[in-house]
């Protein structure tokens, strides 16, 4: 695997990084489990959310710089990257604030004595995560880990080696212990040998399915604990009561985010059948006039996708979905300029003997299916081998929470579109994964919850 920084705009080769060796990982090992069975790991929670306080305003401090490195690195909007630079000083925060809270013992009444659950590190983990979000993903596991003093050994995507190094150094800047957490740029055979190593508890993995198995089925085999976040091809659905300019701007805002290559934006549109022409009218002016540019320029409303071979393999998808009978309502191919650009694209007539209707489109392509009733309506939704997240449109919002609870997803949004906060939840059922990140849940996937009961002394 070569890590390295291409510019997704331009396709400029930046830097490539050299891989780390085995000997850099049994390094990091040792650092990391030396670090576990320290007085930092089992001692007092407040020096590690000191760290993690620290750590927020070190990046609140960097937030400029550490926006355009995004931007370089995987092409999303200068916008966005501020965001993403933003919440993820807000993640650590959060944990700094509330991780001592939610670790805190938790008494159960037992007639067999005084009993209580507390709750301790778990050991050294090893974590795998993409490219989309590339400092949201790795502060998603590194805040929560840290605080209940697990040290992580992490793998980034190979493209956004930059990001993940700058993150690196972050954490070292704001005080973590050395084996806190260690970046390492190396292979999936790697991965494996690591995640086999008795000093490595767990793992936790964020991508695509093939990776996701590939880490739960070795973790699995070596009686370890894995939380997957999978991809998602989520639901947007509309009801005939929605107000329909605000569907249309949160559908077009929703799939067209991160250039379409969001595991929770708005994949599948299902509209109930009385306003699907009116929706897909407006739906299709607005994706086709968004501006299309420089993510740098900040009235660019999609940029590139992250990589060429992203490019390449969406317009083969969008081909094998055309060739099996969908309809390309507009766009469907490359845009002929340097760099990953992509059409908006919508497809219709996609019927369930297509692949395509069971797959996720990780790009600016929506595709668009047409229910007579709520229950039609409910069961198209739940035709999914996915299950992660799904928006839903209505003015009525009985109906909408009614609705809501019968779709098979691990998080449902009414009237607004699928998003993220560090005391909600993320995680996804079906092949989405198992295992739940950010929230009071997402810390107590890796630790111990230890069950102490006192009998009598004599
Ligand atoms: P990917 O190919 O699975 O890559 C993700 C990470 O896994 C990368 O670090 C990759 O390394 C690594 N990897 C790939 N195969 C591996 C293996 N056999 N063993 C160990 N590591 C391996 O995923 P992607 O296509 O880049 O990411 C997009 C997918 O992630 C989409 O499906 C998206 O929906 C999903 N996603 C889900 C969430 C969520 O929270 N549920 C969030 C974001 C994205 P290399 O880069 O070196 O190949």
């Amino acid at each position: 695997m070569v890590y390295q920084t291409i510019n997704p705009t331009t396709n400029e080769l930046i830097k490539t990084y050299p891989n780390h060796t085995d000997a850099d990982i049994e390094a990091a090992l040792t650092a990391a489990h030396k670090l576990y069975k320290s007085s930092w790991s089992q001692g007092p929670i407040q020096a590690r959310l000191e760290i993690l306080e620290r750590l927020a305003d070190l990046i609140d401090s960097r937030a400029d710089e550490l926006a355009k490195i995004c931007v370089q690195e995987m092409g999303k909007l200068i916008s966005d990257a501020r965001d993403e630079v933003w919440i993820i000083a807000e993640i650590a925060r959060f944990y700094a604030r509330e991780a001592e809270g939610f670790l805190a013992p938790i008494k159960i009444e037992s007639a067999l004595g005084e009993a209580w659950i507390q709750h301790q590190p778990l050991g050294v983990m090893m974590v795998v995560e993409p490219w989309n979000f590339p400092y949201y993903q790795l502060m998603r596991v590194f805040a929560p880990n840290f605080a209940a003093g697990n040290p992580v050994l992490a793998k980034h995507a190979s493209i956004v080696p930059h990001c993940a190094s700058v993150f690196e150094g972050l954490v070292n800047e704001a005080g973590a212990p050395k084996g806190a957490w260690a970046n390492l740029f190396i292979t999936s055979s790697q991965v494996s040998d690591i995640i086999a190593d008795d000093r490595v508890v767990g793992a936790a993995m964020t991508g695509s399915e093939g990776a996701g198995a590939a880490i739960a089925t070795q973790a699995a085999k070596h009686l370890k604990k894995s939380t997957l976040e999978m991809g998602g091809n989520d639901v947007f659905i509309v009801l005939d009561d929605a107000d329909m300019d605000k569907a249309i701007k949160d559908g077009v805002f929703s799939r067209l985010h991160i250039s379409g290559q969001e595991c929770i934006c708005a994949k599948r549109f299902v509209l109930h059948e009385k306003i699907a022409g009116e929706f897909l009218d407006g739906f299709t002016k607005a994706m086709a006039a968004v501006k299309i540019g420089d993510p740098m320029e900040e009235d660019t409303r999609l940029g590139p996708l992250s990589s060429a071979g992203a490019s390449a393999g969406l317009a083969k998808q969008v081909q094998r979905a055309v060739d099996a009978g969908a309809t390309l309502h507009l766009g469907g191919k490359p845009i002929n300029r340097s760099g990953n650009f992509f059409e908006p694209t919508i497809l219709t007539n996609v019927t369930r003997d297509n692949p395509a209707y069971f797959e996720e489109f990780f790009g600016p392509v929506a595709q668009i299916y047409v229910a007579k009733n709520d229950d039609e309506i409910v069961e198209l939704a739940n035709d999914s081998r996915f299950g992660l997240a799904g928006a839903l449109f209505s003015k009525n919002i009985e109906r909408a929470k009614t609705l809501a609870s019968r779709i098979e997803t691990g998080a449902i949004w009414i009237n607004t579109f699928a998003s993220t906060a560090p005391e909600l939840p993320f995680g996804g059922v079906k092949r989405s994964g198992y295992g739940r990140e950010l929230s009071h849940l997402g810390i107590k996937e890796f630790v111990n919850q230890k069950l102490v009961v006192v009998g009598e002394a004599a």
